[in-house]
C-alpha cells in the first residue's frame, strides 16, 4: 500500500514529538536511576577532542536509539562534548 503524504507527516510529527518531550523525560529518569557515585564517574570520563578525558558540565540528557546520551560542555575548555551511556 502506498504511503500517503498525510501518513508521512504524521510519522514525522510523531517522531519529533517523541524525540523532544517524553523520550527525553524517560532518558532523564533512567539517568537519575543510576546511583549517584556511578553517575559522577560517568560525568568525569567524557571524551573531549581537545582535552582527551574531561568532566562534562551544563549537560542535559537525551535518548538516542534507546541509549542515554549526555550532551554538555567540557569543564576544561568549554567545547561541546557528549557521552553515550549504555
Ligand atoms: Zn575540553
Amino acid at each position: 500500500m502506498p504511503v500517503t503524504a498525510r501518513e508521512i507527516l504524521f510519522h514525522k510529527t510523531f517522531h519529533e514529538w517523541g524525540e523532544r518531550m517524553p523520550i527525553d523525560e524517560i532518558a532523564r529518569k533512567k539517568w537519575l536511576a543510576i546511583p549517584e557515585s556511578e553517575r559522577k564517574t560517568l560525568e568525569e570520563s567524557v571524551f573531549c577532542s581537545e582535552c582527551y578525558v574531561t568532566t562534562i558540565v551544563d549537560y542535559h540528557v537525551e535518548s538516542i536509539d534507546f541509549n542515554i546520551v549526555l550532551k554538555g560542555k567540557c569543564k576544561k575548555c568549554g567545547k561541546d562534548v557528549a557521552r553515550m551511556i549504555d
